[in-house]
């Protein structure tokens, strides 16, 4: 196992098994729907983010992929204040268990 899936891991067990932007609950990493849980590098790798426990957390796909395709991706506290102030309005995923996934969400990031 890597020390990435190590971290994460441990992040999702410190964090009660929840996302650490959404706060809803994760998946197995295996799974294929969007609640599965990833590993979120606080400082992204291309700005110097290192593989370390400090630096990762473990956030639900959607949200995780979402702060990504942006083009000027939010700091992860203003990014988590952004979905849960989306969450709260009910504008960010469908709680009924389908997921609104926006075109840009799809869109692969590089
Ligand atoms: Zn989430």
């Amino acid at each position: 196992m890597s020390n990435v899936k190590k971290f994460r891991d441990e992040a999702f067990h410190r964090q009660g098994g929840l996302c650490w932007y959404c706060g809803r609950r994760m998946a197995a990493a295996s799974d294929k729907r969007s609640n599965r849980r990833t590993a979120e590098h606080l400082l992204a790798q291309c700005d110097g983010g290192e593989d370390v426990a400090e630096n990762i957390v473990a956030a639900c796909w959607l949200c995780n992929t979402r702060r990504h395709t942006s083009k000027t991706p939010l700091s992860p506290q203003a990014y988590q204040d952004y979905v849960r102030h989306r969450l709260a309005r009910g504008n960010w995923f469908n709680p009924k268990g389908g997921v609104a996934v926006g075109r840009d969400a799809t869109r692969g990031s590089s």
